[in-house]
C-alpha cells in the first residue's frame, strides 16, 4: 500500500490524538527506516527513545521471535523465566532489590506513586500521602500521572485530577523544603526533564533533595522512562548524579521496542508491596522480556563508551554549527536551543532532508538509538549542516 493511502486510512480510523510527520515508515535496519516507495531516512529519534539497538537488531529479533514461537504469555498466575531473569540483571545493575513489571512509562510511575503511598501508610499516617513533583515535568497520560506531570497544558478538560500532588520549581531547594509538611510522602523527579526541553537538574540541588528526602524519611522516586538503560552513557542516569533513589521507573528504551515498564524499588519500599497490592495482566509478558533481556545484556563497559564518544563527537559537531544558541542533556539525549530558529521548522527540513529528529518544547531534540557509529553521527551532522546552513531565521533573534 503507498504512503498516501496509509495516511488517508489512519485519517478516516485512527483517533486523531497525534501530530504525526506526514510520512510512512515500513521496515528499517539500524539507524536506517523506509518508506514504502523507498524513501530513506537516518533516524535520531529511536521511536522517542525505545529503539535503543535500532531497528530490528538481528540478537533482538531472534529471543523475541524464539520465544514468541515457545510460549507468548501466560499471566502473572504462573512463572516464566525471561521475568525473572530480566529482573534479576535490573537489581544487579541498579543495587535496587525488587522489580515489578507493567507495559508502559506511565503505568510504572502509577506503581512507583502506589508503592510509595504504601510504605508512608504503613509507616506513619492514613493522610500521608501527597507527592511532591516539580514544575515543567513529564510524567505520563494516565489521570495521576497527568497530575503528577508539573505543567498547567496537561491540567486541561480530564478533570478532575486526583489529590495529592503539590509542584516545586526545579532546582530550589528551599521552594521544596517549603512545600514538604506532615501530609508529604514522596518526591518524584526526572535527573533530565525530557519533555519538558531536556533540562538536567543540578547535581547540588539532586544530593539536597536526597537529604531532605533522608531527613523527612519521603520516598524518592527517580522517573528514568526517558533517561535510563544507557541513554545517557551510564545504565542509570542517577550514576551521573552519585544518587540512590528509593524507587527508580524505566520503560522507553528498557525493551527495545516493545512496550515494557518496571519499578525498581529498594528494601524497604518492595516490603510493603505483597500479594493483591499491585497487578498487571501483560506485565513480565515473556516475549517483551527475552527482548528486554537482549537489550540490558548489551549494555557492557564497551557499548556505553560507545554511547560516550559518539556523545562526545555529536556535541561537538552541533557546537559548530549555525544558529545553535546551546546544547542541553547528558549523553545521547541531546537538546538544541537555536537563536533564532522555530524547532518544528528545522524538524521539518531535517525531514525533507532525511534525517529524523524530535522537539522537546522550543528544543530539538537527538534521541538516537544507542549503537549509532561514527559515520552514522557524520552523516547526521552532515544534514544537520546543510539544512541550517540554508535556513532563514524563523524566530525573533533572541538576546544572546
Ligand atoms: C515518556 C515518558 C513517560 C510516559 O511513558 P509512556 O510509556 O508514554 O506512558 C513518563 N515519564 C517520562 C520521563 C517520559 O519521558
Amino acid at each position: 500500500m503507498d504512503s498516501e493511502k496509509v495516511i488517508k486510512r489512519d485519517g478516516e480510523y485512527v483517533l486523531h490524538t497525534y501530530n504525526r510527520n506526514p510520512i510512512v515508515l515500513e521496515k528499517g535496519h539500524g539507524l536506517r527506516a523506509a518508506g514504502p516507495e523507498g524513501q530513506q531516512y537516518l533516524d535520531f529519534t529511536s521511536g522517542i527513545g525505545v529503539n535503543s539497538l535500532g531497528y530490528c537488531d538481528l540478537d533482538w529479533a531472534e529471543a523475541v521471535s524464539e520465544q514468541a514461537h515457545k510460549l507468548q504469555h501466560t499471566s502473572n498466575l504462573y512463572y516464566t523465566a525471561p521475568c525473572g531473569k530480566l529482573a534479576k540483571k535490573l537489581c544487579k545493575r541498579t543495587g535496587m532489590s525488587k522489580v515489578f513489571f507493567g507495559n508502559s512509562g506511565a503505568e510504572a510511575n502509577e506503581g512507583a506513586i502506589k508503592a510509595a503511598r504504601k510504605y508512608s501508610v504503613d509507616h506513619y499516617r492514613k493522610d500521608r500521602t501527597t507527592v511532591i513533583t516539580l514544575v515543567n515535568s513529564f510524567h505520563g497520560r494516565t489521570i495521576a500521572t497527568l497530575t503528577a506531570t508539573g505543567q498547567e497544558v496537561f491540567h486541561n478538560y480530564f478533570g478532575p485530577f486526583n489529590e495529592g500532588f503539590l509542584y516545586a520549581p526545579a532546582g530550589d531547594i528551599e521552594a521544596l523544603e517549603e512545600l514538604v509538611d506532615r501530609t508529604t510522602c514522596a518526591v518524584m523527579l526526572e535527573l533530565i526533564q525530557g519533555e519538558g526541553g531536556v533540562m538536567a537538574l543540578d547535581p547540588d540541588y539532586v544530593q539536597a533533595v536526597r537529604k531532605l528526602c533522608d531527613e523527612k524519611d519521603l520516598v524518592l522516586i527517580v522517573d528514568e522512562v526517558q533517561t535510563g538503560v544507557g541513554r545517557t552513557g551510564t545504565f542509570l542516569c542517577c550514576e551521573h548524579y552519585n544518587l540512590k533513589p528509593d524507587v527508580v521507573t524505566l520503560a522507553k528504551g528498557l525493551g527495545g521496542g516493545l512496550p515494557i515498564g518496571a519499578v525498581l524499588m529498594n528494601e524497604k519500599v518492595a516490603e510493603g508491596m505483597g500479594p493483591g497490592t499491585h497487578g498487571s495482566t501483560f506485565g513480565g509478558n515473556p516475549v517483551v522480556c527475552a527482548g528486554a533481556n537482549v537489550v540490558v545484556d548489551r549494555m557492557d563497559q564497551s557499548f556505553l563508551a560507545n554511547v560516550n564518544e559518539r556523545a562526545v563527537q555529536l556535541r561537538a559537531g552541533i557546537a559548530k554549527l549555525p544558529h545553535v544558541k546551546s546544547i542541553s542533556g547528558i549523553g545521547l539525549m541531546v537538546g538544541i536551543e537555536f537563536y533564532d530558529l522555530k524547532a518544528a521548522d528545522v524538524l521539518a527540513a531535517c525531514r525533507e532532508a532525511g534525517l529524523l529528529v524530535l522537539t522537546a518544547k522550543t528544543r530539538l531534540r537527538l534521541l538516537p538509538p544507542l549503537t549509532l557509529s561514527e559515520h552514522d553521527v557524520d552523516m547526521a551532522l552532515e544534514i544537520l549542516s546543510d539544512v541550517l546552513g540554508k535556513m532563514e531565521p524563523t524566530a525573533p533573534k533572541e538576546q544572546a
